[in-house]
């Protein structure tokens, strides 16, 4: 990871929803995305859920922490926040103009606007 998206405190971490709708599946392609691409580490939103003890505290010490939600039920953001996890960006996929179950299928292209979107928002933040 570059010192960019990484400082000494921490780490840069992705959660998403990894809903079953299509926008779920390109929240999730999107953080995959920004792992791959050196950005951020993607992290289990269901080990959170599921209260994992050293899952909370990695996420806790975290520097920063981005959320990706597939659609306006938050429910990436919403288990963080239920758990006290702070939330430095948050990002929801249909508020992009991507619908919840589009007649027509992009995974990549709309992946990559929400990394792009994610990255400008990094940028501006550090
Ligand atoms: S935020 Fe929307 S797409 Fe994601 S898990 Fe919840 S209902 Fe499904």
């Amino acid at each position: 990871m570059s010192d960019q998206y990484c400082c000494q405190s921490g780490e840069t971490l992705v959660f998403t929803c990894a809903g079953a709708a299509y926008s779920g599946q390109v929240a999730n392609h999107a953080g995959l995305s920004l792992m791959t691409g050196g950005k951020a580490n993607l992290f289990c939103i269901a080990a959170l859920a599921a209260e994992i003890p050293d899952k909370l505290d990695r996420a806790r010490k975290a520097s920063k922490r981005i959320a990706i939600d597939g659609c306006e039920d938050h429910c990436c953001s919403k288990i963080m926040q239920s758990l006290g996890v702070p939330l430095d960006q948050h990002v929801v996929v249909t508020d992009m103009g991507i619908e919840k179950q589009p007649e027509k299928m992009q995974m990549v292209v709309h992946a990559k606007r929400v990394v792009e979107n994610i990255k400008e928002n990094l940028l501006r933040s550090t």
